[in-house]
């Protein structure tokens, strides 16, 4: 007999007869001998519906009331679940978040579970009741009582916590989608479901905008080895399943607040390319990685920055032993980019080697502020200076000379109390994955430039440690090569994305440190579109192949970051949805059969 956690999803319960029809569901997997604790979000749009009466009332509601309203909607799907279990004669009880003891910081609309008490559930498990529990919500520490909510979507988490915590066979995550396909099927409907997905990869999706896991829950499942799946509430289909390595046993004490940072991760032996001073125009990062891929020569990071002016850097990094290949390449297509071809002070090809790439790596940080900062921050009290800077959802990668690694492993593992990773993603070799699993679009964020920023240890930290204490998350963080002198000062600009509603304030941050760059540029006309896969490890042309489709849409890539699984760029805000569509062609990820959903 298994006990297994279902949760069921807006649409799934968005009616009386969908929520019978759930109901006879759960009632035939008691049947099969299991036993079932169910989660269930608000009915249909119930969560949209109660933000906008707020909004009629006030355009600043405080945090704690909106928590107390929002709670609301999934409190009236459990009666009403529970209510529909008892009326087919199955035995049944409803409780809140606060009753299963869903404890979490007292930090209202986005709180993280503390801990979870799972005696009550149990209790009524072994009276052969299903349990229904309202998801998306808990309940802070035990003095105040405070009801708090888990962020938009957090149902999703609330189900794999509670299965991490009862130590459940798995969770089912029930949705009006088939499974996880391979972008969102509202913009492509020809997206493929997956068959299955790594941890890994579906929390960059995640956190990437694919909305159908949230991706604190995606986290959970991967520290804890929860088995995930995720199914159509409208039909039997297996659906997609979500898989990671077993992971070490860890205490469910600080659930979510246990660990941001899981490994230091180095590779010593890159060497860095840089093309100066190439024309910010559509074609040249599909041009220039087109060339390499040709001559199978895998990139490790690319990073491309703001243009300055019409022209752009583009640098990235190769593993030392091909660099004589990639540096003729650059050599190669450098003078095809000049605008008059005696400019030699166009497109000039900079090589640097002994460099060395430090990442840490974590579920954790995903809107955490201030674990990048304590990144940059540790490596400027060591006198580490940061050459580059690329981020994803889960990783932060800074390129340093080489001589500083071995000074930065060392007090990077102390600043985050964690080991060097004797195996870093970059070189394990992923049989399983394909190049490319999904892509995603994102067109929430602003993007933010810092110009001129003085190029010494201290000033990332600096940035990013006063935009953390004002509890501002940050996205991708990329610091390119471009280098220019001011006043005898090298400088380099720094550039981030936001989330659009925290832009006006993160630009309010920054002006209050007056020193150590120019000027502050918002860009809120952006859209960010990511491919992510974990067999795009050690292939080559995988990013030539992104730029490309990019390219032939005539689509300007404004910023481009990486992470060993995970390419993407920031191109304008209105071709977000033609590049979406394009990528997704250019890799193939289109199915046979147009994908149903259910509304
Ligand atoms: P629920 O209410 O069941 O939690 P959500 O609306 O939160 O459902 O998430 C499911 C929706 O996520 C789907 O209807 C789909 O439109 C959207 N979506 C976005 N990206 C993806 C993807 N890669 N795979 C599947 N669904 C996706
Ligand atoms: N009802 C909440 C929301 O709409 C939580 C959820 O459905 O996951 O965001
Ligand atoms: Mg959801």
């Amino acid at each position: 007999m298994a006990l297994i956690v279902q949760k069921y999803g807006g649409t799934s319960v968005g009616s009386v007869e969908r929520i019978q029809t759930v109901a006879q569901r759960i009632q035939k997997t008691v049947q099969q001998g299991n036993t079932v604790v169910v989660v269930v979000s608000a009915m249909g749009k119930t969560t949209d519906t109660l933000v906008s009466l707020a909004q009629e009332i006030t355009a600043n509601p405080s945090r704690r009331e909106m928590d107390m309203l929002l709670s609301t909607g999934e409190q009236v799907t459990i009666a009403l679940m529970t209510m529909a279990l008892q009326e087919i004669g199955q035995a049944a009880i409803s409780l809140t978040g606060a009753q299963v003891g869903i404890v979490t910081e007292a930090e209202y609309s986005r709180a993280r579970i503390l801990s979870i008490k799972p005696d009550r559930i149990k209790r009524h498990l072994d009276k052969a009741e299903v349990v229904v529990v309202a998801g998306f919500q808990g309940i802070s520490s035990r003095e105040n009582l405070e009801i708090t909510t888990l962020g938009r979507g957090g149902s999703d988490t609330s189900a794999v916590a509670l299965a991490a915590a009862l130590k459940a066979s798995f969770c089912e995550i029930y949705t009006d989608v088939p499974g996880i396909l391979t972008t969102d099927p509202r913009i492509v409907p020809e997206a493929r479901l997956m068959d299955e997905i790594t941890c890994d990869e579906m929390l960059e999706l995640a956190s990437l905008g694919a909305k159908v896991l949230h991706p604190r829950a995606v986290e959970i499942a991967r520290n804890y080895g929860v088995r995930l799946v995720v199914r159509s509430s409208w039909s039997d289909a297996p659906g997609t399943s979500v898989i990671s390595p077993i992971p070490k046993p860890r205490s469910l004490e600080g659930l979510e607040i246990a660990k941001a940072v899981d490994a230091v991760e180095f590779d010593g032996e890159q060497a860095k390319i840089a093309l100066l001073r190439v024309p910010d125009r559509p074609g040249i990062a599909a041009r220039l990685f087109g060339e390499i891929a040709h001559q199978q020569v895998d990139v490790d990071l690319i990073i491309q920055s703001i243009h300055e002016g019409n022209s752009n850097d583009i640098a990235f990094t190769v593993i030392n032993n091909v660099l004589t290949k990639a540096e003729a390449v650059a050599e190669a297509i450098a003078p095809a980019l000049r605008t008059t071809p005696s400019n030699v002070t166009e497109a000039e090809v900079m090589v640097e080697t002994g460099v060395a790439k430090i990442s840490i790596a974590g579920a954790g940080m995903i809107g955490r502020p201030g674990i990048a900062a304590t990144m940059f921050k540790t490596l400027a009290e060591a006198n580490i200076n940061i050459e580059m800077i690329s981020t994803s959802e889960v990783k932060v990668s800074c390129v340093v000379a080489k001589e500083d690694g071995d000074r930065a492993i060392k007090v990077l593992c102390e600043a985050f109390d964690v080991e060097l990773s004797p195996n870093p993603v970059a070189s394990q070799a992923v049989e399983v994955s394909p190049p490319v699993r999904g892509v995603a679009l994102d067109q929430k964020q602003a993007q933010i430039a810092i110009r001129h920023v003085k190029d010494k240890p201290g000033m990332a930290a600096s940035i990013f440690g006063v935009l953390a204490e004002n509890n501002i998350s940050v996205d991708t963080i990329i610091q390119s090569q471009r280098c220019r002198i001011l006043d005898g000062m090298p400088t380099r600009d720094i550039a981030f994305t936001v989330c659009e509603g925290d832009a006006k304030a993160a630009c309010q941050v920054l002006s209050s440190l007056s020193d150590g760059f120019d000027e502050v540029i918002v860009d809120e006309d952006i859209a960010k579109v990511s491919i992510v896969g974990a067999g795009m490890v050690g292939q080559p042309g995988v990013a030539a192949k992104f730029f490309g489709a990019l390219a032939t849409e005539n689509i300007n890539i404004k910023m481009i970051a990486t992470s060993e699984i995970k390419i993407s760029c920031v191109v304008p805000k209105e071709q977000g949805v033609k590049a979406l569509k394009a990528v997704h062609q250019a890799f193939e990820l289109a199915g046979i059969e147009k994908v149903e959903v259910s509304a």
